[in-house]
């Protein structure tokens, strides 16, 4: 048996960065960059108005102000999107709005509402500082800059300026397949009759969308019967995919066979038992140069297990350089026994109180109880050597719910 630790240590060591692919932008999102992105464009092109107003000659206007305004001659009207024909000349004022490039000869823009206009003319109540409500061209990008370096984990505002500079492809790196095998002969899919002793997997629809929320693509290989025969041909097909996952079967029943079909097929086992509650049996290697966990079929063990496992190789296979949950510190809320030995995931519920993180547990532990994991938004953890927390201890907790921290309220 192996610590938790050693166990994600010896994972992570036999993982390794998928290949690439270009995709559209817009699926780009939330993976990492596997090229640089340089700009071939400067943005914005031109300097142009960041108002609606006159473009005009700061010198022109000195002093304005609405005891003594200042008539400039306006030359025509400039919507956004096109160009001045015309250079500004000396005593005239160019109408024009946001976005427009500037005309040659202004230099700076006086806001409409500083103004008043009759006719062919415009009355400017307000001097401005040379340069006032111009954006430079460039100020947002530069050609030839470096925006994005490979690693980068593509967020929104990343699309746009990959928009902006006429990026519609991008390279990053592919998502692991993954594929999904639950074991079981009391196992039936979710259509199927439930007929005595029977229960439906579970696992098959936790697992294939914690794969998904990992960035990953699930392969449902459905259920295996607990025969050696069953377990075999369906790990073949697995073999495809690039991580291989089954739930249950791997503990020291009398038909968990997994772990000897893995053998059978050359599997180089890494381990198969882990110090950690839930979900001490896990086993891990590799078979074909293929990664492959055997998770404990235990509802609550299998997502746990999941997430202190597959989800960091997953991201390290996805290009991320950052594997883990987000840890924070909060105060527990109750008295907690620790598990000798192992370290003790403790499903909790999270709660801020005046700026202070508080962590409940949602009760009774069993690993086969999933609402638990339901009502949970995060992993409070007990380290190994510790017998107990007391209700006022501080406890380190990994976040598990993406709505955590969301409010019903506004807040500012
Ligand atoms: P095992 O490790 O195969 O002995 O499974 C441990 C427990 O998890 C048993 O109670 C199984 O019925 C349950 N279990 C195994 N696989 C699944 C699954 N795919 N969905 C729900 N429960 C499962
Ligand atoms: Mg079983």
């Amino acid at each position: 048996m192996i610590t938790v630790e050693k166990a994600l240590e010896t994972i992570l060591a036999h993982i390794s960065a998928l290949g690439t692919e270009r995709v559209d932008i817009r699926s780009s999102r939330g993976r990492v960059l596997s090229e640089d992105i340089v700009s071939s464009l400067t943005i914005p092109p031109l300097d142009n108005s960041s108002m609606d107003g006159y473009a005009v000659r700061a010198a022109d206007v000195a002093g304005a102000a609405p005891g003594h305004p200042i008539t400039l001659t306006v030359t025509g009207d400039l919507p956004a999107g096109y160009i001045a024909t015309r250079a500004l000349g000396e005593g005239q004022a160019l109408r024009i709005m946001t976005g427009a490039p500037l005309p040659e000869g202004a230099d700076t823009v006086i806001m409409r509402e500083n103004t008043q206009s009759q006719g062919s003319q415009v009355t400017i109540l307000q001097a401005e500082k040379q340069g006032t409500n111009i954006r430079r061209a460039g100020e947002d990008i530069k050609k030839g800059a470096l925006l994005f370096p490979a690693g980068t984990v593509v967020r929104p505002a990343h699309i746009g300026i990959m928009a902006s500079i006429q990026r519609a492809m991008v390279s990053v790196y592919q998502r692991p397949r993954v594929a999904i095998l639950s074991t079981g002969d009391e196992l039936v899919d979710i259509d199927e009759a439930l007929g005595p002793g029977k229960i439906i997997s579970s696992n098959s629809y936790s697992l294939a969308t914690l794969v998904e929320d990992a960035g990953g693509t699930a392969i449902m290989l459905g259920i295996a019967r607990d025969t050696k025969k069953a377990l075999r041909s369906r790990m073949l097909e697995g073999m495809h995919a690039d991580i291989i996952l089954s739930s249950g079967g791997v503990s020291v029943g009398d038909y968990d066979f997994v772990k000897d079909v893995l053998q059978d097929l050359g599997i180089d086992m890494k381990f198969w038992k882990v110090l950690m509650r839930p979900g001490q049996p896990l086993a891990f290697g590799v078979i074909g140069g293929k990664p492959a966990f055997g998770l404990p079929g235990n509802p609550v063990s299998a997502m746990v297990s999941f997430e202190q496992f597959v989800r960091p190789a997953m991201r390290k296979m996805s290009g991320h350089t950052k594997l883990f949950r987000p840890l924070i510190e909060a105060v527990a809320q109750e008295d907690v026994p620790g598990r000798p030995d192992r370290k003790f995931f403790v499903r909790c519920r999270l709660a801020q109180k005046e700026g202070q993180w508080h962590a409940a547990t949602t009760g009774e532990q069993g690993s086969g109880i999933l609402m638990s994991m339901a009502e949970a938004s995060g992993l409070m953890i007990i380290p190994e050597t510790v017998e107990r927390i007391r209700a006022g201890d501080r406890v380190r907790v990994q976040v598990l719910d993406p709505e955590l921290g969301y409010s019903e309220t506004p807040r500012y």
